[in-house]
């Protein structure tokens, strides 16, 4: 075990030495953590909050698609290609769907609490609303982070909470380790790594209470190591959110949307082979456009005898889910019709990885929501939009990652010398919110940046008048966040929360400027139509010279098996 010293006088901070740094302790980090411990190296994570109760998990349903060994892969390539709108990396597809049964396998083998058949094998459900040909499984409400925190300490695994990683350390182009501090105390932490997996989920934009953990600071310390980013224009979910509840309807429920006429707008819009939450966002933000506004759940017109499936059984009713909400108000969404509103989930997750959940920058892996979409997992889909993919994608891309990044360590050689300069750099910039008497406060610095990023004007419905509006007005911003004020190390957390999700904005309208087509979550008032023939290509940004470079690289559609039906062949149509 390697380690720790506190830093003689004069010295910057508390370093920690290890091998492998964790950058994140949600349901993808501990995995990784785990797995690369099962390689006897030196496992480090460092979460802002406390693991075993931090991330996403705790607070969701779990659902977790799962592909089964009687499940034929190209099919189901074919299916997700589908799904992502012809984006998808086929190579990565074909790699996490060869190893998806494996990875979910592992779980199960390890213990984790994941629900259970009466026969005492794993329960696999299906969902008539969200896609029956593919199943799935579920963790037991509650049990999983902490199942896992135990699980990891009992391996080895050290484990440092309430640490906000700010930047990554880099020596001649290579990630190095990472810089954070303590939002309790206020104390500086550095440290070294050889190798260091982000897995510090998306950028959120802590619109929605259940989602406000995700503020983007991995996705922007990635950009500033010079990683390069993929897909960030569909950083932009959006789904029907319960107007003043912060929760939204799955399954049987998002079948009963109407507008103010009374017709079933989730019949017109909704696809119907799979869930999504795209295609009916847009459709209800045209039906408020034309004037039939607004839109309500009315589940009083559930049918008789579908009544029974609205509701799941009290068991599952997890914190802050939608039941709990509403039991809590004590209002019944049975019989109370209640409107509906396009509500931005963010999922901006644009890291570029390959098959081992590699960066494009040498030392670094992102896994889970970091690099969702910047894999090409999800093609246009942003997580969350089709249910089970995100906590499959988390738990499979940590199953990549981990082995990959503890191989590394033993070419990666002694940890990097610090260099001193760079970490009094670092330093000043970390804490110079604290330094100040006045300035902008945090919470006015998220305000501003939602008002630009939740409006459906600018993220929904995009035109290029209004995309560079966005940017004009969040550069702005950018420059106001240089006053950045804190009266404390939490303050502070959330100065650099502020910090990268305005970055994170910035990549989002950049993106969407560059493409010039509609396709899944980007939808382009002045281009309505998707572009197969200039547009399969993948719209890629990366720091240069202190700005943000954006440029679109070509797919390699010809290699791929999957081809939208314009680019196949007779034989090819023949056999779909
Ligand atoms: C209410 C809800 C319901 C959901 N339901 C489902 C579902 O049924 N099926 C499904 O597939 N997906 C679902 N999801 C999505 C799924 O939970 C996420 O995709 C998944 O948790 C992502 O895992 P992760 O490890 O990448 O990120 P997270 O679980 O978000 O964990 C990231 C961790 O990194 C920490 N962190 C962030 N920044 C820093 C920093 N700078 N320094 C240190 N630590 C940091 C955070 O505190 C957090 O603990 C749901 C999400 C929510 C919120």
């Amino acid at each position: 075990m390697q380690k720790d010293s506190v830093a003689e006088h004069g010295s910057p901070g508390h370093i920690i030495t290890t091998d492998v740094l964790i950058i994140g302790g949600g349901i993808s980090g501990v995995i990784a953590a785990i797995r690369a411990r099962e390689t006897r190296v030196d496992v480090l994570v460092v979460e802002k909050a406390t693991v075993g109760w931090a991330g996403q998990v705790p607070a969701a349903g779990g659902w977790i698609r799962l592909l089964t060994p009687e499940d034929d892969i190209d099919e189901y390539v074919d299916f997700h290609v589908r799904m992502g709108d012809y984006l998808g990396d086929q190579d990565f597809i074909y790699a996490a769907a060869r190893r998806w049964y494996q990875s979910i396998k592992q779980l199960a083998d390890w213990g984790a609490p994941i629900m259970k058949n009466a026969a005492g094998g794993t329960e696999i459900f299906r969902n008539p609303y969200f896609d029956n040909r593919y199943g799935f499984v579920r963790f037991e409400p509650g049990k999983i982070m902490p199942y896992l925190r135990g699980r990891a300490r009992a391996s080895g695994v050290r484990i440092v909470d309430k640490v906000e990683v700010v930047e990554l350390l880099s020596q001649n182009g290579r990630v190095v380790g990472a810089v954070g501090f303590n939002i309790i105390d206020g104390s500086l932490k550095i440290i070294r790594a050889r190798a260091t997996i982000l897995a510090s989920s998306s950028c959120d934009f802590r619109v929605q209470r259940l989602f406000c953990s995700s503020c983007g600071e991995g996705i922007a310390s990635a950009y500033n190591a010079g990683a390069e980013l993929r897909n960030a224009e569909f950083g932009n979910s959006y789904g029907p959110g319960i107007k003043d509840y912060d929760s939204f309807s799955r399954g049987i429920r998002s079948m009963y949307y109407f507008n103010a006429l009374g017709e079933n707008v989730s019949e017109k819009y909704r696809p119907p082979e799979v869930e999504k939450f795209t295609p009916v966002v847009l459709g209800m933000a045209r039906e408020v456009a034309a004037g039939m506004g607004p839109i309500y759940l009315d589940l009083s017109k559930v049918p008789a005898n579908l009544r029974s499936q609205v509701r799941p059984p009290d068991t599952m009713v997890y914190p802050h889910s939608f039941w709990h909400m509403y039991d809590k108000a004590g209002v019944d969404p049975l019989t109370t019709k209640l409107e509906v509103v396009p509500t931005l989930f963010g999922k901006h997750s644009p890291i570029r990885v390959d098959v081992e959940c590699r960066t494009t920058v040498p030392g670094l892996w992102a896994v889970g929501d970091s690099s969702h979409l910047g894999s090409g997992f999800a093609g246009t889909v942003p997580g969350s939009d089709i249910p089970g993919w995100a906590i499959a994608y988390a738990v499979i891309s940590a199953m990549m990652a981990a082995p990959s990044a503890a191989r590394a360590v033993s070419y990666a050689g002694a940890p990097a010398e610090l260099d001193t300069a760079e970490l009094a750099r670092l330093k000043e910039t970390i804490f110079a919110p604290l330094q100040r008497s006045s300035g902008l406060v945090p919470d006015q610095a998220f305000w501003k940046i939602q008002e630009l990023v939740y409006p459906v004007k600018y993220n929904l419905v995009r035109s290029k008048e209004r995309l560079e509006e966005a940017l004009y007005r969040i550069e702005k911003v950018q420059g106001e966040l240089t006053s950045l004020w804190a009266k404390d190390s939490h303050e502070l957390m959330k100065c650099h929360e502020a910090r990268a999700m305005a970055l994170c904005a910035e990549m989002i309208f950049r993106a969407a400027l560059q493409r010039t087509e509609s396709r899944g979550s980007h939808f382009r008032e002045d281009y309505p139509a998707r572009d197969d023939v200039n547009w399969l290509r993948w719209v890629t940004l990366k720091k240069r010279e202190g700005k943000m470079e954006v440029s679109s690289e070509r797919m390699p559609i010809d290699k791929y098996k999957f081809k939208p039906e314009s680019m196949r062949t007779g034989e090819q149509r023949g056999a779909a």
